[in-house]
């Protein structure tokens, strides 16, 4: 393994230009279209995980400044609810084309607070930036109906209603596509919004929002609260009356204590939590493929993604030569600051990630699995672990039941489909699995059996924002994307009248 490790200090005009993106995000809660600091005053620092060191404080919001956000939200619902929805497509068009403008700060200022290479970081920008663009199309595409009843007497007019003030709640692993996916829907059906980004990355979600003000949304519509203290802000908000739907990212254990939160208004739902994929390969996979897929599935995000392949399953008739190809291109993979040129894999979050992955391996290793390359950190100042393969991993060991969130990829053995769709489905999780084969009817066939909402058939990556993402059993409630995302966000209504 190559490792990139940074330079203790940067060449002057690169500190610089970090310095000036962090500066340049915007200072303060954003409430009612006003940026202000925190009723208590009080902020938090955020961290370059690539360097342990802080970029810059924000504020720190707590139960105070949510029942204001959520004053601020409900103020403005009913003007914002009867807007054109031309208009509101409109304002999304143009975020879109000013995400795009400023993707390079954008990408930059992402990999300082969250790590994730400079490439990686500029992906997300084009993918976080197509939510606005799909949902701008979307906005001006919300049907209703028109039925007779069957007695013939009466007729139905069927249409759709924004639901109402919403709360979002967003992961660190993608600050900016997990926003855009929530916002993007949230506009377009005409909801007013509190935006709460998590605590390690909310530098993205202020500029962003700060680019959607700059297109034009009403005050009131958008509002954000960085915060240190999620409870406090989120409690209040879920139990206060105010809001009408939760949309969630994040982790299965959060995600259910929120949806017992929400019990209480009986608030919509919408959860999208964490995986434990499993990823396929069958023996008459095309190995290029399945490498290549490999790859992307475990790597894109440090292996910090929810849809990372958790638990690599390949037919025993091939595993050796899976193994080994991936070994040499994991081992190949420069690790350092996802700023410097040439680096693949950046830090990962902080020193609590870093310590999962570290003590999932040493349980692994210890129940008998086999490194072939990689097993523990890589030199640097920040949170760098070594992209690491591990074989004849046993079943018991406990990186194959919870998620790894690490550049860690754990190999199996199978020999009969039966035997793989069993050990894929013996999971509490159902976001995504990958499946490798060359054969129609057996991808189809597995494509069925596989208890998961999304699969990867041939590919390392699903997400699309032209499609729907999401889970089943504990991954989650509802779709992000395609032409369900903007139901999550509308009511049904309907109106009957007698027609004589
Ligand atoms: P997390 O710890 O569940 O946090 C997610 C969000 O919830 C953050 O904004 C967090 O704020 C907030 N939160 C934490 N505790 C809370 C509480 N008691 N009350 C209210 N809000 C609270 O998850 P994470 O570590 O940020 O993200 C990783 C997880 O997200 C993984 O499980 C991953 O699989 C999942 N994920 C799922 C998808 C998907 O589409 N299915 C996509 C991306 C990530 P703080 O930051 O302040 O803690």
């Amino acid at each position: 393994m190559s490792t990139g490790t940074q330079p203790e200090t940067q060449p002057a005009p690169r500190l610089e230009r970090e310095r000036g993106v962090v500066a340049a995000v915007p200072d303060g809660l954003l409430i009612g279209g006003d940026w202000r600091p925190a009723a208590s005053g009080g902020t938090f620092p955020v961290e370059d995980p690539s360097r342990g060191r802080e970029l810059r404080t924000v504020a720190d919001a707590g139960a105070e400044d949510a029942l204001a956000a959520a004053a601020s939200a409900a103020a403005a619902q009913d003007a914002w609810a009867a807007t054109a929805p031309r208009e509101r497509g409109e304002i999304l068009r143009r975020a879109y084309e000013l995400l795009l403008e400023r993707r390079e700060d954008l990408a930059l200022l992402m990999t300082l607070e969250m790590g994730k290479p400079l490439a990686e970081a500029r992906g997300e920008v084009a993918y976080a930036a197509e939510f606005f663009r799909w949902f701008s199309e979307e906005a001006v595409r919300i049907e209703g109906g028109y039925q007779t009843s069957p007695d013939g007497k009466d007729r139905f007019v069927v249409m759709r209603r924004p639901v109402g003030p919403v709360l979002l709640v967003t992961p660190w692993n993608f600050p900016l596509a997990m926003g855009t996916r929530k916002i993007g829907p949230a506009v377009a059906a005409g909801c007013t919004m509190i935006v709460k980004p998590a605590e390690q990355t909310p530098l993205s979600m202020l500029a962003l929002a700060r680019i959607l003000t700059e297109a034009g949304l009403p005050a009131g519509v958008l509002n954000v609260l960085t915060t240190s203290r999620p409870g406090e802000v989120v409690e209040p908000l879920l139990r206060g009356g105010t809001i009408r739907k939760l949309s969630f990212t994040g982790s299965t254990q959060i995600g259910r204590l929120l949806l017992e939160q929400s019990a209480e208004q009986v608030l919509r739902v919408s959860l999208e939590l964490g995986g434990n994929a499993p990823f396929l390969v069958c023996a008459d996979a095309d190995l290029d493929k399945a490498v290549e897929g490999a790859m992307a599935a475990k790597m894109r995000n440090m292996g910090e993604a929810c849809t990372a392949a958790n638990r690599l399953y390949v037919h025993a008739d091939v595993a050796g030569e899976f193994a080994e190809r991936l070994a040499a291109r994991m081992a190949a993979l420069t690790v350092g600051r996802g700023t410097e040129p040439g680096v693949d894999v950046g830090p990962l979050i902080d020193e609590d990630g870093r310590g999962k992955v570290d003590t999932l391996v040493e349980d692994a290793v210890g129940r008998g699995a086999k490194v072939l390359t990689g097993g523990g950190h890589a030199p640097g100042e920040g949170y760098f672990y070594q992209p690491t393969v591990l074989s004849g991993v046993p079943a018991d060991a406990a990186m194959l039941h919870q998620e790894i969130f690490g550049p860690v990829a754990p190999i199996l053995t199978f020999t009969d489909e039966d035997e793989a769709v069993a050990a894929a489905n013996a999971t509490q999780y159902g976001l995504v699995s990958y499946l490798f084969t060359e054969n129609l009817e057996r991808a189809f066939r597995l494509s069925e059996r596989l208890d998961t909402g999304m699969v990867g058939l041939n590919k390392g990556v699903v997400s699309n924002p032209a499609a729907p993402f999401g889970g089943v059993k504990q991954s989650g409630l509802g779709r992000e994307g395609g032409r369900t995302g903007i139901d999550e966000f509308l009511e049904t209504r309907y109106l009957a009248m007698p027609l004589g």
